[in-house]
């Protein structure tokens, strides 16, 4: 007579872990395309061929993003919770595996966590 109870809890638990697996895949995607383009050498445009000599921490900001629900799938969205995001900003020194062209760039680390 009482699983019905115990189920409701266990269930929206599901559902948000779901949701934050979800919303991290997403910007574990996005930055994997920015790590793509960033590495593409600008003399011979291989792409991915930049390799990181060194790099610099420029720029730190740590904020609450309550609207996340861009990124999730429309069904998802009025459920979507604010998350704590820490993002960091290098500037990186990359030279390239192929004709060893050296050059400076941007790259942007991103984490997201759920905000308490
Ligand atoms: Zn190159």
């Amino acid at each position: 007579m009482d699983q019905g109870i115990i189920f409701v809890p266990l269930l929206i638990c599901g559902m948000l872990g779901i949701m934050m697996a979800v919303a991290t895949g997403f910007s574990y995607l996005w930055l994997r395309h920015v790590e793509g383009e960033a590495k593409r050498c600008p003399q011979c445009q291989s792409k991915g061929a930049g390799e990181v000599l060194d790099y610099e921490l420029i720029e730190e900001r740590s904020y609450i993003e309550s609207d996340v629900t861009r990124w999730l799938p429309r069904r998802h969205r009025r459920r979507a919770l604010p998350v704590q995001v820490e993002e960091k900003k290098y500037e990186v020194n990359y030279r390239c595996r192929q004709c060893g062209h050296e050059w400076r760039g941007i790259a942007m680390e991103e984490e997201r966590s759920p905000s308490k």
